[in-house]
């Protein structure tokens, strides 16, 4: 068989349709039955099944508490009030995620310091925390990015140190081991989304989960006033039962509170079939140029969950400087879908340089701060470059052997053959350079 790329007229080496085997969420007759109940008993807006969901949730993490949310943002809003976070106090989370890992601190009109990401992790780096924390700072907040635990020991190291909150941000992880131990149960308080594209789904939801009663009181008071009678004991917020103390209302909808029981019923089993298929993918790729698995090294006792929105490293300079563009181009015309990037840096966005929200007179990023700690380009390098060093890679839910085997078959073929993009990219400049 030739290895001529199919970017370049070759033929493709990937016969088979490999969306079946990448399809999410997978619900069942036993979902459809568990929503059906809800809708006809009419209890949309009741809160026994979500109880129940968080009795289940809070046993399979193996924590003390849980509270199911409308959505993750709304967890995570949730667990920044919990923790104390008030006006003009800062958090510190990486520039590379999801907005909601850091923006809904402005609601509490605190405000938010990124610190930069790893390249092998995708995760915050811990050596660029602690010079981020000032007098204000009042939490660290992780993410578990695309599954890869963050480097738990060090983060709470630094926050116990400094006496911080530690917020782990769980929403591409559930289910993902840290040296053995459950991601959102090791730092205060855990948050993460359940809605339809994440690992483990509730259709539109979110959870909070945390150990420290205290925590959960607060996190109840703020946005779950029908719940005050059984939960809030705390004499600080006794006397304010009855109206929730955000003025939020986070309740979650039960007819995703009873597909988020079902479907965490099966979770474990499907995690584990997931872990398989995607483990397998990249034991094919091993020791292929240019890329690399992002996965912890396996005796670690870490794990990837769910491996959310699944993510390969990019070594550009181990294929002569082949940009991740062209090679998820042609990667994909050998009939394997990637793309290139992650979330983009959010230290650049105008959200969180220029825009006033609330109407301060002036960003609400730096409107009760004491300092300008906005952050330009060229402060958070990694987080600046990191979408060239990365791209999506098939998100495999099933284990289908010949659906995994052509997909790395793709990518290998892409990197054990880039001189042929490298070369057609020279003979393209240098038409360009006569035409000129
Ligand atoms: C999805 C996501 C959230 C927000 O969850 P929603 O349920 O969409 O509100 C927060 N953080 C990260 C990292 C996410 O990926």
């Amino acid at each position: 068989m030739s290895d001529k790329l199919a970017l370049l007229g070759g033929t493709k080496i990937v016969s088979k349709d490999i969306g079946p085997a990448c399809k999410w969420p997978t619900i069942t007759q036993e979902d459809e039955q568990a929503v059906l109940d809800v809708l006809r008993a009419g209890t949309m807006s009741g809160i026994d099944i979500t109880k129940e969901w968080e009795k289940e949730f809070a046993q399979y993490l193996g924590v003390d508490y849980c509270l199911g949310h409308c959505n993750g943002t709304a967890a995570l809003l949730s667990a920044m009030f919990a923790c104390g976070i008030g006006v003009g106090d800062e958090i510190i989370a990486p520039s590379m995620t999801y907005w909601a890992t850091a923006l809904p601190c402005f609601q509490l009109g605190a405000t938010v310091v990124f610190a930069d990401v790893e390249v092998d992790t995708l995760g915050i780096d811990p050596d660029d925390i602690e010079r981020h924390i000032s007098p204000r700072t009042k939490a660290i907040v992780p993410v578990h990015y695309a599954g890869y635990p963050a480097d738990m020991d060090r983060i709470m190291a630094i926050a116990a140190r400094h006496g911080l909150k530690v917020i782990e941000d769980v929403s591409h992880a559930h289910g993902s081991l840290y040296k053995g131990r459950m991601t959102g149960t090791i730092g205060h308080v855990g948050a993460m989304s359940c809605m339809s594209g994440k690992s483990l789904v509730a259709s539109e939801a979110g959870m909070l989960a945390t150990s420290d009663r205290f925590l959960w009181e607060r996190a109840v008071a703020f946005g779950h006033y029908l719940r005050h009678g059984e939960a809030i004991t705390d004499p600080s917020l006794v006397p304010f039962k009855g109206y929730p103390m955000g003025g939020v209302k986070h309740r979650v909808n039960q007819i995703a509170s009873a597909l988020g029981r079902t479907q965490l019923r099966r979770y474990p089993q499907r995690l584990a079939e997931i872990q398989r298929a995607m483990n397998r993918f990249w034991d094919l790729l091993e020791g292929c140029p240019g890329i690399r698995a992002h996965r912890p090294p396996k005796d670690s006792g870490s794990t990837m969950g769910g491996w959310y929105a699944a993510k390969g490293l990019y070594r550009a300079e181990e294929l002569d400087g082949l940009g991740v563009d062209t090679f998820c181009e042609a990667v994909r015309a050998e009939g394997c879908p990637t793309y290139p990037g992650c979330n983009p840096p959010m230290h650049l966005h105008p959200v969180l340089n220029d825009c006033d929200i609330y109407g301060h007179g002036k960003p609400t990023r730096i409107a009760n701060s004491d300092r300008d700690l906005r952050q330009p380009p060229g402060s958070l390098p990694v987080a600046e470059k990191i979408g060239k060093m990365c791209y999506s890679i098939p998100w495999f839910k099933q284990y289908d052997e010949e659906a995994i085997e052509q997909a790395a078959a793709a990518f290998r073929k892409v990197a054990e053959n880039a001189d042929q993009l490298l070369s057609e990219a020279r003979v393209r400049s240098d038409c360009q350079a006569t035409r000129a």
